[in-house]
């Protein structure tokens, strides 16, 4: 049997649509602002700029692109966070990764006042993810939360493994599935018998960033499959996931692209709202 797929596109069509009903309701003086802040000339970071600037005109908040070169310096980036925090006009900040090795990325993730933290990346915010306490999530993993509640799967109880660590993916989302009572095993590099491991899981989340990584054989059966991976190969877009094999196995999956992919962005829209005050940490609702 083939698995059903969780269509990222035509949720996120529905969370951008929700948010743009919201804010076309407001009175002007409401309006939602993001800065985004954007240091040197990553090809791959430019494109998601004007993503995030495309997906802000579309929803109707207001979107300031703050572009720093390359040759930047870490005291003018804090200065210019500085005055973000202090701008009425501005209730998300979100700060483009990776930023040039000169750098120190988590000295400005932490400048960023928690309360306008649009990544939902400060330590703060992400201490209060592992508390259990309300927060604003990194957006790729609260737009997978969405997904998995898409399918209206009861996810109480139910075995997950995360495949990857990272700070923006990984740990979060694996936080996120606690709150919902998953039992999480977090895999990485050096884990050990991993196709052993990830053949438990019930909710198989990879974020590894190695084309089809993950293939059938490390797929329980019925398992939901969520396919975080953007990855290039000969010019095309391939998940983390071995699609046609998983698809057999798997009960769900998300495609590459139109999975994972499209949420991130309507996710950030969400954040920037809900900082602005207008809703809380639902998943964009
Ligand atoms: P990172 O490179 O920060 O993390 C990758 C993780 O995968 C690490 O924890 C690493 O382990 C683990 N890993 C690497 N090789 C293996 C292996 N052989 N076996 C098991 N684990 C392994 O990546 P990100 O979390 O930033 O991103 C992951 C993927 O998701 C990328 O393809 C990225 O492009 C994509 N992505 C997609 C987004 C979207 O909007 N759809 C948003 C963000 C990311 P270790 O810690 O031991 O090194």
């Amino acid at each position: 049997m083939s698995a059903l797929i969780i269509d990222g596109k035509k949720i996120a069509a529905g969370v951008t649509e929700r948010l743009k009903n919201l804010v076309s309701n407001l009175p002007a003086g409401e309006i939602p602002g993001l800065a985004v802040v954007h240091v040197g000339d990553d090809p791959a970071s430019a494109v998601y700029v004007r993503q995030k600037e495309r997906a802000s005109r579309e929803i109707g908040i207001r979107s300031y692109v703050h572009k720093l070169p390359e040759s930047a310096t870490q005291d003018e980036l804090l200065r210019l966070i500085d005055k973000l925090n202090k701008s009425a006009e501005i209730d998300g900040i979100l700060v483009q990764l990776p930023l040039p090795g000169s750098i120190d990325a988590e000295k400005v993730i932490a400048a960023v006042l928690p309360e306008k933290d649009a990544d939902g990346f400060h330590p703060a915010n992400v201490g209060k993810l592992w508390m259990g306490d309300e927060t604003v999530e990194p957006c790729t993993p609260k737009g997978i939360m969405a997904l998995l509640d898409s399918t209206g799967v009861d996810m109480s109880g139910m075995e997950a493994v995360v495949i990857g660590r990272s700070n923006i993916v990984g740990k979060p989302i694996s936080a996120m599935l606690l709150s919902r009572h998953c039992s999480v095993t977090i895999c990485h590099s050096r884990t050990k018998n991993l196709p052993e491991v990830s053949r438990r899981a019930d909710i198989l989340v990879a974020a590894i960033g190695k084309p089809n990584f993950v293939t059938g054989g490390m797929i329980k059966s019925r398992a939901i499959v969520i396919d975080v991976g953007i990855n290039r190969v000969n010019g095309k877009l391939a998940g983390d996931v071995e699609f046609e094999t998983a698809s057999r196995k798997a009960s769900w999956i998300t495609p590459v692209p139109g999975g994972v992919g499209p949420m991130t962005i309507a996710m950030l829209m969400s954040n920037t709202i809900q900082l602005a005050g207008l809703i809380h940490s639902e998943r964009g609702e």
